[in-house]
């Protein structure tokens, strides 16, 4: 079982990947967790530099493929094989980042992000992908507030809002995307998801 989190930066993607892998393991599942880009030790080197902030003049196109790579690797070194032994997968953020971010947000086009992401991926998909969506300015604030935010988290509002549009695009063109209200408190939230997981 493979599932993803995505949202906005600050969404509180983390706290609920968290709850819901020990509400698995409570029943007994093996659980791992990775989060986007990073996961492997080749992913984590993109990831510093994709969100070095004095990396500045990083042209969108390399940004894509650099996430595109890291996705690539963490996929074929851990995804794949987690999946074959039969562990339950909870990933932070998966190709959808990228659709939006970088297909919307840097207005690459989805459909330019799909190809070279379902060329990293072997076209790899989750079984859910839950999106949470709250109020894009709001949960930067509150990340911006804890650390001061990276490179990418330091764009302006406006690129922020669109991305939060992708999402809300993408969640109705991609049968596989669960809405998830994330502007209540983590118990309302992860009652909603626990229901949601259960009629898997
Ligand atoms: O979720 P996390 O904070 O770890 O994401 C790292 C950063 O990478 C965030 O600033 C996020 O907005 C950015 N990102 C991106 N494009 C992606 C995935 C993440 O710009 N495809």
């Amino acid at each position: 079982l493979f599932i993803v989190i995505e949202g906005p930066d600050g969404a509180g993607k983390s706290t609920i990947a968290k709850k819901i892998g020990e509400y698995f393991s409570a029943k007994g599942r093996q659980i791992e967790f990775t989060r986007e880009p990073g996961g492997t030790n080749i992913s984590e080197k993109i990831r510093d530099l994709i969100l070095d902030k004095s990396n500045k003049e990083m042209d969108y196109k390399t940004e894509a493929l650099l996430y595109a790579a890291a996705r690539a690797q963490l996929v074929s070194q851990k995804i794949i094989p987690w999946l074959k032994s039969g562990k339950i997968v909870i990933s932070e953020r998966y190709v959808y980042s990228s659709l939006v971010y970088q297909g919307i947000g840097r207005n690459l086009g989805i459909e330019e992000i799909k190809k070279i992401n379902d060329f990293g991926t072997s076209g790899l998909n989750p079984d859910m992908v839950l999106f949470f969506d709250i109020d894009p300015k709001k949960a930067l604030e509150r990340k911006l507030n804890i650390d001061g935010g990276d490179r990418i988290e330091n764009e302006n509002i406006s690129f922020h809002k669109s991305v939060y549009e992708g999402y809300k695009k993408i969640a109705n063109n991609y049968s596989n995307i669960i809405t998830i209200d994330a502007q209540r408190s983590v118990d309302e939230i992860f009652e909603d998801v626990k229901s949601i997981i259960n009629n898997l």
